[in-house]
C-alpha cells in the first residue's frame, strides 16, 4: 500500500481540498495557484492529526521526512535557510480546521529564532531593533501556545521594561532594552518549566506541530465545536509558511478586511490595518486599527492592488471574503482568504445583490441564507423615538438589541446567565477564553478593538448584539465598575445596547416590532416563486392576523378559541358556564358568550379576507378557566378569618366544589378537545353559530371569506360524524334564519396515533386535516412535554438516545411515519385531499422539509416564523 501524503506545499492543494488540508490550507493554496502573492508554505493533513490521536499522539510514519523534504522547497523559493545564521527562514505554524473555528486555536509567528539566528536576521534585514522584536515576540509566543507559560508573566515583565525607560509603546524599546527583555523572558520559561528555551528549529517546529495537533482537544476548541455542533473527529490541520513582516517599519503593516460589510450588507471594502504591527495585533485589540479606507493615503499603490485583489477573490468564490494580509516593505502579501461571517441583514443583502451583480443564481441566494437566522431580523429592535440616555458610543459591531445586568467576567456572566438573568458582558477586550460568558450574555460591550476584534467576530457569529471600542468607557475589573467621564456604572447596573449604532444607554430600553427590508422581500419573493408548500400563520387575534399577512402568511392554519376564553371580561362568564348545573343555565351563559365570539371571528376573518381561515372549537379541559385550587383554599380561609361577605363565601366554595369535580389526574389525556364537544354540544354549537353570523356579515359587507371549522382531537370517524352534523345544522340554521348562502368546510386536527391508524375512515366525514404535532408527539412519544423537558430530556439528548428534541425538529422516524398514514390514508379516500400542518413544527426548517416531502399543502407557524417558513419551504424544493 502506498504511504500516505501527509504533507502538501501550497501549490499542491487546492479549494477543493478542504477536509484534508483544513480551510486555511486548502484556500491558502487556491490563492497561491490563482496567481495571488502568498509567502511560500506547506501544510500538514488532517489525515495526520488523525493518524497522530489514533497513535497515542506519536507523529505518523514518513510525516516528519516529508516535512524535511518540502520545507527545503520553500528554502529554495524564498531564497532563506530554516536555522542558518546568516540567513535563517522563519516560519509561522497555524492550524486550520476544517470548519473555519476563528480564534479557537494559537498560531506561532516568527518561528525558527534563537540567539544565532536572530543576529543573521538583525544583518540581512539591516534593522537590529526589528530582529530582537520578532524574538521576544517569538519566545512570548512559543512559551504561551507550546510549554503553557502563562503569558501575562511576559507582559508583566514588557511593562515593567517600559516604565523603566519611561516609554509609552512597544516601538519605542531600543534593542539594549529589547536584548534584556529576551534574557528575562528565558529566565520565565526556565523557572516555569525547568527547562531552556529550545534553540534548535527543527525541535522548535516538531514542538509546535504537536501543539496546533494537541489544540484540537482545548476546552475552548471543543467548547466551540460542541456550540456550533462541529464533529470532533474532523481534525485539525498545520500550516507551516514562511513569515512576511509587517512590522519593519512605517512602510510595513498589517490588516483584515472583509470584501462587503459584514454587519449590514454593503459593498463597500470593510477592514482595518495597523501600521508597523504584527500578526494578532489587529484581532487582539491592543492598539485600536485605522479603517482601512485609509490606507489610499498611507500606502496608495499598495491599496490599489488589494482593492483588485479583493474584487478577483470575490468573484473566484463567488461570496463575500474575509482576508487577512501583511505589507512587508511596501510589499503585498495574502495570508488567508475564507468566506466571511456575516449578519443574517448582511447574508441576505449580499445575496440579493450577488444576484442582481450576475454573479449567483436565485437559488444559490436562497440556499445561502440559513433560515434559523433570520431570527435575528424578526427579533424587536430598539425604538429610536423614545427617551434614550445615551453615554456612550462604541463601534456597531453585531446588531440587535439588548439589556441586562452589567459582569465584568465571563465566569459570572455565565452564573447568572445560568439563572436566567440577562446580563451584558463588559470586558475591555475579549479572548476566547470567555466564550462561555459569551454564550450566555445578551450583549457584549468592550472598551478596546475594531470590528474585527474578538468580542465582534464571535458576537456576529452567534447572532449577538455587540458594541466594541468604545473608548469612553474605562473599566476597572478589581473595583467592579466601569465609568464614562463622570458616570459610574457598577456590577449589576442595567444597561442597553444598541448593535446597530454603537449607541450604550443606562437603563432599560423599548423595543419595537421589526420590519423586513427590501432585500428581505425581494428574496422572499423568489422564495415563494420556487416553493410549492404554503404558508400559513397561528393567530388568535386579529393583531398577528395582520402582522402574518403583512409576512405573507396567506391563510391562517390554526385559530385557537380558548384565549378568547379567558380574556379578562370574559372569565365570568366563561365560568358562569361551567358552573351552570342545568342545560338551560348553560345556554344562558353561552348566550353571552356568542356577541363576543362573534366579535372575535369577524376580526380575524375580515383581516384575512380572501385566505383560508382554520378556527379550532375549544380545545383545553374546562378547569383550565377555573382558578387554582390551592389558591381558591387560601382565599376561602382567608375570607373565613376576616368573617368576609357570606355571598362571595359562598360563591368561592361552589367553584371550589367544581373546581374538585373537575381535577383530572392526566388533563392532557382528560376530558378535553371534541371529548367536550361530545359531552356538552351547546358549547360547539355556539362557537360554530358565532362563525356563521361573523361569515355572514363579512358577506354581505363584500368580504371573502373562507372559514374552516376545525374539530380537535378526534380518534374516530363516528366522533368526528356526529360533531360535523352539530356545525351542519346550525350553518342550516343561520343560513336559513339570515336567508344567505354561505360556504365553509369542516375538518379536524390529526394529533392522536388512532387518527392517524384510522385516517383512511376519519376522512370520508371531513374535508381536511391538519396535524397538530405538538400532541401527537406528546401521544406518540408518551413523553408530556413540560415533564419531559423540565426533567428528562436533556439525559435523552446527553445520551444520543435522541438526535434533537422531538418538540422542536419533528421526530421523522417516530411521529413522521404515523404522518405518512394518514396523509395516505387520507388521499387514499379523496385524492387531491387538503392536509397542512399547525403544531410548532411547521416553522422549523427541517421540520418544513419532510413536511414539503409528505406533500402536504400548507405549514403554519407563528407569524414571525412565517418568513423563514418561506424559505425553508423553498430550500426544501431546491
Ligand atoms: P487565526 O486562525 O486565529 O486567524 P492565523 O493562522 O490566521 O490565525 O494567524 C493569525 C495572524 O498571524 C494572521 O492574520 C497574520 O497576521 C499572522 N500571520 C500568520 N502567518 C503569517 C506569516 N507567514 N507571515 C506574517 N504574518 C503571519
Ligand atoms: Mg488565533
Ligand atoms: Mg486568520
Amino acid at each position: 500500500m502506498k504511504n500516505k501524503v501527509y504533507v502538501y506545499l501550497f501549490e499542491e492543494g487546492k479549494a477543493g481540498m478542504k477536509s484534508l488540508l483544513g480551510g486555511k490550507g486548502a484556500n491558502l493554496a487556491e490563492m497561491t495557484n490563482i496567481g495571488l502573492p502568498v509567502p511560500p508554505g506547506l501544510t500538514i493533513t488532517t489525515e495526520a492529526c488523525n493518524e497522530y490521536f489514533r497513535k497515542n499522539r506519536e507523529f505518523p510514519e514518513g510525516m516528519e521526512e516529508l516535512l524535511w523534504q518540502k520545507l527545503k522547497a520553500i528554502e529554495e523559493k524564498t531564497g532563506k535557510i530554516f536555522g542558518d545564521p546568516q540567513n535563517p527562514l522563519l516560519v509561522s505554524v497555524r492550524s486550520g480546521a476544517v470548519v473555519s473555528m476563528p480564534g479557537m486555536m494559537d498560531t506561532i509567528l516568527n518561528l525558527g529564532l534563537n540567539d544565532e539566528t536572530v543576529e543573521g536576521l538583525a544583518q540581512s534585514t539591516q534593522n537590529r531593533r526589528f530582529a530582537l522584536d520578532c524574538y521576544r515576540r517569538f519566545i512570548q509566543m512559543f512559551s504561551d501556545v507550546v510549554l503553557g507559560v502563562e503569558h501575562f508573566q511576559f507582559e508583566t515583565a514588557l511593562e515593567k521594561k517600559k516604565h523603566e525607560l519611561g516609554v509609552e509603546q512597544d516601538q519605542d524599546l531600543t534593542p539594549e532594552a529589547l536584548a534584556q527583555l529576551i534574557k528575562e523572558y528565558k529566565t520565565i520559561v526556565k523557572r516555569a518549566v525547568g527547562q531552556e528555551f529550545p534553540g534548535d528549529p527543527k525541535t522548535q517546529l516538531l514542538m509546535a506541530v504537536r501543539a496546533v495537533f494537541n489544540s484540537w482537544h482545548n476546552p475552548r476548541a471543543e467548547v466551540y465545536r460542541r456550540i456550533n455542533k462541529i464533529p470532533a473527529d474532523l481534525g485539525t490541520a498545520v500550516n507551516v509558511q514562511s513569515m512576511v513582516f509587517g512590522n519593519m517599519g512605517n512602510d510595513s503593516g498589517t490588516g483584515v478586511a472583509f470584501t462587503r460589510n459584514p454587519s449590514n450588507g454593503e459593498r463597500v471594502l470593510y477592514g482595518e490595518y495597523l501600521i508597523n504591527a504584527q500578526g494578532e495585533d489587529v484581532v487582539a485589540g491592543i492598539r485600536t486599527p485605522q479603517p482601512i479606507q485609509k490606507l489610499e493615503e498611507d500606502l496608495p499603490q499598495v491599496y490599489e492592488q488589494f482593492v483588485n485583489i479583493c474584487r478577483l477573490l470575490e468573484n473566484h468564490y463567488r461570496d463575500m471574503q474575509d482576508i487577512e494580509f501583511t505589507i512587508e516593505r511596501g510589499k503585498l502579501y495574502m495570508l488567508q482568504t475564507r468566506n466571511g461571517k456575516r449578519t443574517a441583514h448582511a447574508a441576505i443583502k449580499i445575496a440579493v445583490d450577488m444576484v442582481e451583480e450576475g454573479l449567483i443564481t436565485r437559488e444559490e441566494a436562497i440556499s445561502r441564507i440559513d433560515p434559523a437566522s433570520l431570527d435575528q431580523l424578526l427579533h424587536r429592535r430598539i425604538d429610536t423615538s423614545a427617551k434614550l440616555n445615551v453615554i456612550a458610543k462604541g463601534l456597531p459591531a453585531s446588531p440587535g438589541a439588548a439589556s441586562g445586568q452589567v459582569v465584568f467576567d465571563a465566569d459570572k456572566a455565565e452564573a447568572l446567565g445560568k439563572e436566567g438573568k440577562k446580563v451584558i458582558l463588559v470586558r475591555t477586550e475579549t479572548t476566547p477564553d470567555d466564550i462561555h460568558g459569551i454564550v450566555m450574555a445578551q450583549g457584549i460591550l468592550t472598551s478596546r478593538g475594531g470590528m474585527t476584534s474578538h468580542a465582534a467576530v464571535v458576537a456576529r457569529g452567534m447572532g449577538k448584539c455587540c458594541v466594541c471600542g468604545c473608548e469612553s468607557l474605562k473599566i476597572d475589573y478589581e473595583g467592579k465598575t466601569a465609568r464614562v467621564d463622570d458616570i459610574v456604572i457598577k456590577e449589576h447596573d442595567i444597561i442597553s445596547l444598541d448593535g446597530s449604532t454603537g449607541a450604550v444607554m443606562l437603563g432599560e430600553v423599548k423595543l419595537i416590532d421589526p420590519e423586513l427590508s427590501g432585500e428581505f422581500q425581494k428574496l422572499l419573493t423568489w422564495a415563494d416563486e420556487i416553493r410549492v408548500l404554503g404558508v400559513r400563520a397561528n393567530a388568535d387575534n386579529p393583531q398577528d392576523a395582520a402582522k402574518a399577512r403583512e409576512f405573507g402568511a396567506k391563510g391562517i392554519g390554526l385559530c385557537r378559541t380558548e384565549h378568547m376564553f379567558m380574556a379578562p371580561d370574559r372569565i365570568p362568564i366563561v365560568q358562569e358556564m361551567i358552573m351552570a348545573e342545568t342545560y338551560p343555565e348553560r345556554e344562558k351563559a353561552l348566550e353571552k358568550l356568542l356577541p363576543m365570539q362573534e366579535e372575535d371571528f369577524y376580526g380575524i376573518l375580515k383581516v384575512m379576507s380572501g385566505y383560508p381561515v382554520t378556527i379550532r372549537l375549544l380545545d383545553p379541559p374546562l378547569h383550565e378557566f377555573l382558578p387554582n385550587i390551592e389558591e381558591l383554599v387560601v382565599e376561602i380561609t382567608q375570607l373565613k378569618m376576616n368573617n368576609g361577605d357570606p355571598e362571595e363565601l359562598s360563591k368561592l366554595e361552589n367553584i371550589l366544589r367544581k373546581a374538585r369535580t373537575l381535577h383530572e389526574f392526566n388533563p392532557m389525556l382528560g376530558h378535553r378537545g371534541c371529548r367536550l364537544g361530545i359531552s356538552y354540544p351547546e358549547i360547539y354549537r355556539m362557537q360554530a353559530r358565532a362563525i356563521f353570523q361573523a361569515v355572514v356579515r363579512l358577506t354581505r359587507e363584500g368580504f371573502k371569506v373562507i372559514p374552516e371549522v376545525e374539530i380537535p382531537l378526534v380518534i374516530d370517524k363516528n366522533e368526528l360524524a356526529i360533531l360535523r352534523r352539530d356545525v351542519e345544522e346550525v350553518a342550516q340554521e343561520v343560513m336559513k334564519e339570515t336567508g344567505l348562502k354561505f360556504e365553509y368546510t369542516v375538518g379536524t386536527m390529526i394529533e392522536l396515533p388512532r387518527a392517524c391508524l384510522t385516517a383512511g375512515e376519519i376522512a370520508e366525514v371531513a374535508d381536511f386535516f391538519a396535524f397538530g404535532t405538538n400532541d401527537l408527539t406528546q401521544t406518540t412519544l408518551g413523553f408530556s412535554r413540560d415533564d419531559a423537558e423540565g426533567k428528562f430530556m436533556n439525559h435523552y439528548l446527553e445520551k444520543k438516545i435522541l438526535t434533537s428534541n422531538p418538540f422542536i425538529v419533528l421526530d421523522r422516524e417516530g411521529v413522521g411515519k404515523l404522518m405518512e398514514l394518514a396523509v395516505k390514508g387520507g388521499r387514499e379516500k379523496k385524492p387531491g385531499f387538503k392536509v397542512g400542518i399547525c403544531g410548532e413544527h411547521g416553522g422549523e426548517p427541517s421540520s418544513i422539509e419532510f413536511c414539503h416531502l409528505l406533500n402536504l399543502d400548507y405549514v403554519s407557524c407563528s407569524p414571525f416564523r412565517v418568513p423563514i417558513a418561506r424559505l425553508a419551504a423553498a430550500q426544501a424544493k431546491i
